[in-house]
């Protein structure tokens, strides 16, 4: 388990050049004095150049929203894991659930796109989750299970680099996150997954959680031992409520030292 909590912020189809330096003007010199918290935020492709020049000297990492599940060729539109490698970039969401609802990327296409991130030299942000309705049906550790273990059997090993992201559909962009007991419940049973499968020594596992995080609440999520980390998307637009989420990251990884 790390002894740092993880804080990845998702500007969406959001941004600008002018955002990106004025992001980086109130987050950056605050940074150094928060050592338990890792900092990403994943941009929009057209922002990743302009991104790496203005964070590069700064403990702010780089991220993308997304690659091609292809190394190159005939894929007009898409963008493969290489190329925005070359643009410093260290992370990359990949499943998110814009994405597989949005472009109906399947759990082996999802798999396919951490596998070339990884080949690229950088770390997937893999995003499972279930919708309102599998919930309601009790469907939600079958389909967890189901997106964990496709992604296990493409990655193996290198499972262990992953880091995953339980974003529960019906929370992104609600206003209100799950329950802290039911994220802490899932992060569990993930855990038991990883385990009982033999995918990988869940304690080399780092997993967040994302959907309506905000200043509020961050506190009291990141505050739970399993909790590795958060994703925040609405809230990671606005430089001081990350800024804020971040702070209170430090501060739960602090806590919770032996
Ligand atoms: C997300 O985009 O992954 C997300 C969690 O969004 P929000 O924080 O706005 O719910």
């Amino acid at each position: 388990m790390s002894t740092r909590k993880l804080v990845i912020g998702n500007w969406k189809m959001t941004g600008t050049r002018a955002r990106v330096r004025s992001f980086a003007d109130t987050v950056c010199p605050v940074l150094p004095e928060l050592e338990r918290c890792e900092a990403v935020v994943c941009v929009p492709f057209p922002l990743l150049s302009i991104a790496q020049a203005a964070w590069k000297a700064t403990a702010l990492r780089l991220g993308a929203q997304d690659c091609s599940g292809a190394p190159e060729g005939p894929s007009t539109g898409d963008v493969s894991a290489d190329m925005i490698a070359e643009c410093g970039t260290r992370h990359v969401i990949v499943g998110h659930s814009e994405r597989r609802a949005g472009h109906r990327e399947s759990d082996g296409e999802v798999a396919a796109k951490a596998r070339r991130v990884l080949d690229a030299g950088m770390t997937p942000i893999a995003c499972i989750g279930e919708t309102a309705e599998q919930r309601d049906e009790n469907r939600t550790e079958a389909v967890l299970r189901q997106q964990v273990l496709q992604l296990a059997r493409v990655l193996k090993r290198d499972m262990g680099s992953v880091i995953l992201a339980y974003e529960p559909l019906w929370a992104i962009g609600s206003g209100d996150s799950a329950a802290v007991a039911m994220i802490e419940e899932v992060h569990e049973f993930i855990e038991r997954v990883i385990t009982f499968h033999g995918v990988q020594d869940a304690a080399v596992m780092r997993t967040v959680y994302g959907g309506s995080v905000h200043p509020r609440n961050a506190a009291s999520i990141l505050a739970r031992e399993r909790v590795g980390g958060v994703l925040v998307g609405g809230a990671s637009q606005r430089a001081d409520d990350f800024l804020e989420i971040c702070k209170a990251a430090a501060r739960c990884a602090a806590e919770s030292l032996p």
